[in-house]
C-alpha cells in the first residue's frame, strides 16, 4: 500500500506521467513525426514504417528512462476482459543485451493467441491473430509487483483481416457515426467543423467486500456472485449509505485508486458510496471514445488490484446479492465536433436550437428503431438479473427527455408553436417557425434506461463488468443509419430551416412512442409500454438474437462496421458466454449445497434432535429443538433432491450442440433449476445457527469493512 504525498509528489506531476500521451509524444518527438501523428489520429492517413520506427525508439527511450524491462499489445478480445502478451526489450548480442523496440514491433504484433473466442472464424492451424497499434488511445505503463511494463492498445485481427476484438467495431462505428454525421452538418451550412466523433464518460459500479470473507465464498470466487445468501434483518432501505461519508477504509483504497488511474492518465474525478451497502461508484472525466473505453478497462483492472492491496475483493458482478441492488455503468454519450461543438448542446441561438432539436430527434428514431440492438448491447448472462429480473429497472428502451423538451418536439410535430412558459428563461430564437428553447431543458430522471442529461445522453443499461466497446458500437452504428437518412433529405432541399422542421416532424412523430417522462420503475410502465408497443426483452438469450437478423446485418454492413461472417461469429460466441457462465454458477451451486450446506445442516439437526433426546431424559418432551430439527432435515432433504434434479438439467444443457439451442436450456431450464436449490439453501440459513453454517453471510459481506 502506498501513500503519495501530494505535497511532495503534486497531482498535476503526477498525472500522465505513465502515459505515452499527445503531450509527450509533442515533446520527444520531431516536429514533422509529431504532425503525422495527429493526422493519423484523425484518420487522414496512415502510419508509415519510417515514422513508426521514430515513435518507437522515442516510446522506449521514455519507457526505459521510467524502468520498464517488458513491452506489450494490450488489447480486447471478445471474453471483455484485455489480454497482453509481454516481450521484453532484450536483444542479446554477444553476450550482452541491447534493449531494442522497433517500429514493426510497435505497429503489429502476433500474439497467436488461438484460444481467444473466434465464433469459427479461424481455426488454429491456418491462422495467427494480429495485433495492431491503435493510434487513437496512448500507450500506457503498468506498474505492479511484477515491475514495469510498455503497453500499447491494440486492435485484434484475424490473418484475413476479420476483427476479432471489441476494439475494430468501435473504430469503424467511430467513423461511421463520423460520417453521417459530418454530412449532416454540412448540409446544414456548417463549413468549418472538419470532424465529428463520440465523447464517451462511463461510471463505474462495484461492491468492496473483506478479502476474509472473500474467501471462504466459492461461488464469489468462481463467479464473482453469491449463488447463495439470504437478506439480513437490514438491507439498503434506510438509504444510509448512499451518498454518506466514506468510511476510512475505503477512503484510503479511494485514494490509491485515483493515483494509480492518475499516473496512466485516467482523469478519475468523482467517488461516492452508492445506494447499496458496501457499494461504490466512480468516474472519469468523458473523453474521446477509444480513451474512454480503454480507461474503463483500465479502471476495472485498477479497482481489483488495488482492493487487493488493502485487504478488500472489488466485486464488478452486475449482481453479486439477491435482493440488494446491482452495479452497473452509465455510458454517457455526446458528439463532438473537432472545433469544439457539442452538437448535443441546445445552445443559445436558433441556428444550434434547429440542430440540437435534429441530432437529438435521429437519437429518438435510433433508439427506437434499433431499440432490440441497443438492449442487445447490455445483455450478458450477469446483466440478467439486472434488467427484467423481478426486480427494477425493467428492459424496456426508452428515452427520457423532461417535460419543456418534449412539448417542443411534440409541438414540431402538431404543428403549433411553443408557448413560454412564465418565469422560465428563455432564448429568443429570430426564426420564427422555430421554437422557443429554455436554457435549462434538461430535468433529472434516475430510472430512465437512456436519459438525455443536459448536453449528453445516458445509457444506463450496460451492465458493470461489461466492455463499454460494444454498447458503444451498436449505438453509434443506429445513430449513423439514421442520420444518413437526414442527411439524403437534406441534400435535397434548398429550404434547410423548413426541411430540418419536416424531418424532425416526421421523424418525431412516428418515434415519440420510445419517449417517457415518468418513473421507468413502476409497475405501470410495463404495461403502458406494451400499448405503446415498446418491446420488453426480459432474456439474454432472446435479446441477443437480433444480432443474427438480416436486418441487423445488412445495417452493420451497410457502414462497414461488421461483416455477416463477423456478425454471425460474435452471436455464437456470445451465446456460448452465456451458456459457460451458468454452467459455471451452476457447478458452483451443486458444490456448494452438497459438500457445505447440505453437511452443515445434517449435523445441525442431528445436533438438536440430540439434545431434544437429552431433554426427554429430564422428562421434557415436545421441545422446540425436536421441532427445529425435523424442518432443518425436511430442508435438507429438499435441498438434496432439487440439487439432484439440478444435475439432471445441467447434464442435459451440457449435451445440447447447437449454441442457441444450448443457451436456451440454460436460461430456461438451468437458471429455474437453481433457483430452487438456492431457495432450500437460504431457508436453511435462516434456521441453522450462525456458528454452524459454513460461510460467512450477507451480514458480513455487506456491512462489515
Ligand atoms: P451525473 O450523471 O451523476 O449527474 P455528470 O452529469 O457530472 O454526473 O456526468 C457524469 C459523466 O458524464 C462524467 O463522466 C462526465 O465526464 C460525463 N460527461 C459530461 N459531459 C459529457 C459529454 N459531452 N460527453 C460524454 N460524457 C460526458
Ligand atoms: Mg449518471
Amino acid at each position: 500500500m502506498s501513500i503519495v504525498d501530494f505535497t511532495k509528489t503534486p497531482v498535476a506531476a503526477l498525472y500522465g506521467s505513465n502515459c505515452f500521451s499527445n503531450a509527450v509524444m509533442r515533446e520527444r518527438l520531431p516536429r514533422n513525426i509529431y504532425k503525422e501523428i495527429l493526422a493519423v489520429q484523425a484518420g487522414e492517413k496512415e502510419l508509415t514504417l519510417e515514422e513508426a520506427e521514430v515513435v518507437a525508439a522515442a516510446m522506449r527511450d521514455w519507457a526505459l528512462a521510467k524502468g520498464a524491462s517488458h513491452y506489450t499489445h494490450w488489447f480486447h478480445p471478445l471474453t471483455g476482459l484485455t489480454a497482453e502478451k509481454h516481450d521484453s526489450f532484450i536483444a542479446p548480442t554477444d553476450g550482452r543485451v541491447l534493449m531494442e523496440f522497433s517500429g514493426k514491433e510497435l505497429i503489429k504484433g502476433e500474439p497467436d493467441a488461438s484460444s481467444f473466442p473466434s465464433g469459427g472464424l479461424r481455426t488454429t492451424f491456418e491462422a495467427r491473430g494480429y495485433t495492431a497499434w491503435d493510434v487513437t488511445s496512448p500507450a500506457f505503463l503498468k506498474q505492479d509487483q511484477t515491475g514495469t511494463t510498455l503497453c500499447i492498445p491494440t486492435v485484434f485481427i484475424s490473418y484475413y483481416g476479420q476483427a476479432l476484438d471489441k476494439k475494430v467495431p468501435l473504430l469503424k462505428s467511430i467513423d461511421a457515426l463520423g460520417k453521417q454525421a459530418m454530412r449532416v452538418l454540412r448540409a446544414l451550412g456548417n463549413e468549418t467543423s472538419k470532424r465529428v466523433y463520440t465523447t464517451v464518460g462511463p461510471e463505474q459500479e462495484y461492491f468492496l467486500v473483506d478479502k476474509t470473507f472473500y474467501e471462504q465464498r466459492p461461488d464469489l470466487i468462481l463467479t464473482g456472485r453469491t449463488v447463495f445468501g439470504s437478506m439480513p434483518a437490514k438491507g439498503q432501505e434506510m438509504e444510509d449509505h448512499y451518498f454518506g461519508a466514506i468510511q476510512e477504509r475505503v477512503a484510503g483504497f479511494m485514494r490509491e485508486l485515483n493515483t494509480e488511474l492518475w499516473k496512466v492518465g485516467v482523469s478519475a474525478k468523482t467517488q461516492h458510496n452508492e445506494v447499496a451497502p458496501n457499494q461504490f461508484e466512480i468516474a472519469p472525466v468523458f473523453t474521446n471514445t477509444t480513451v474512454a473505453v480503454d480507461g474503463n478497462q483500465l479502471v476495472m483492472e485498477t479497482i481489483k488490484n488495488v482492493a487487493r492491496r488493502h485487504g478488500m475483493e472489488a466485486l464488478l458482478h452486475e449482481k453479486p446479492f439477491a435482493g440488494i441492488n446491482g452495479s452497473g455503468k452509465h455510458n454517457n454519450w455526446s458528439l463532438a465536433t473537432d472545433d469544439g461543438i457539442n452538437l448535443f448542446d441546445p445552445g443559445r441561438n436558433p441556428e444550434t436550437n434547429a440542430r440540437f432539436l435534429l441530432f437529438a430527434a435521429a437519437v429518438v428514431e435510433a433508439v427506437d428503431r434499433y431499440a432490440l440492438l441497443i438492449r442487445c448491447s447490455a445483455a450478458t448472462a450477469a446483466n440478467e438479473h439486472r434488467l427484467g429480473a423481478n426486480e427494477a429497472p425493467p428492459a424496456i428502451i426508452s428515452i427520457f427527455f423532461g417535460g419543456p423538451l418534449t412539448e417542443i418536439l411534440d409541438n414540431i410535430v402538431e404543428g403549433k408553436s411553443s408557448a413560454k412558459s412564465e418565469g422560465e428563461e428563455v432564448i429568443k430564437m429570430e426564426v420564427p417557425s422555430l421554437p422557443i428553447l429554455s436554457k435549462d431543458v434538461s430535468d433529472r430522471n434516475r430510472t430512465s434506461p437512456f436519459a438525455f442529461t443536459g448536453n449528453k445522453f445516458e445509457f444506463r443499461m450496460v451492465g458493470s463488468s461489461q466492455s463499454i466497446a460494444t454498447p458503444n458500437t451498436y449505438l453509434n452504428v443506429a445513430v449513423a443509419q439514421v442520420l444518413s437518412e437526414f442527411a439524403d433529405k437534406l441534400e435535397q432541399g434548398d429550404h434547410k430551416l423548413k426541411a430540418i422542421q419536416e424531418i424532425i416532424k416526421e421523424s418525431y412523430g412516428k418515434h415519440r412512442r420510445v419517449v417517457f417522462n415518468g418513473n421507468g420503475y413502476a409497475e405501470e410502465w410495463v404495461r403502458e409500454a406494451e400499448r405503446r408497443g415498446l418491446p420488453n426483452v426480459r432474456n439474454t438469450v432472446d435479446a441477443l438474437s437480433v444480432l443474427s437478423r438480416s436486418e441487423t446485418i445488412a445495417l452493420f454492413e451497410a457502414h462497414h462496421v461488421l461483416s455477416k461472417d463477423e456478425m454471425e461469429s460474435r452471436y455464437h460466441i456470445y451465446l456460448e458466454k452465456y451458456a459457460k457462465q451458468i454452467n459455471i454458477e451452476a457447478g458452483v451451486t451443486i458444490d456448494m449445497a452438497r459438500r457445505y450446506l447440505f453437511p452443515a445442516a445434517t449435523s445441525y439437526a442431528g445436533d438438536l434432535a440430540q439434545d431434544a433426546a437429552a431433554l426427554a431424559s429430564i422428562g421434557a418432551t415436545n421441545v422446540p429443538q425436536a421441532k427445529g430439527a425435523k424442518r432443518i432435515a425436511e430442508l435438507a432433504a429438499e435441498l438434496y433432491e432439487e440439487t439432484a434434479k439440478l444435475e439432471a438439467v445441467l447434464t442435459e444443457a451440457q449435451e445440447v450442440e447447437d449454441p442457441f439451442s444450448k443457451a436456451k436450456v440454460y436460461s430456461e431450464k438451468v437458471r429455474p433449476a437453481m433457483d430452487a436449490v438456492r431457495s432450500r439453501g437460504d431457508a436453511l440459513e435462516k434456521l441453522v445457527a450462525k456458528k454452524a453454517w459454513p460461510f460467512p453471510g450477507y451480514e458480513e459481506l455487506l456491512f462489515k469493512l
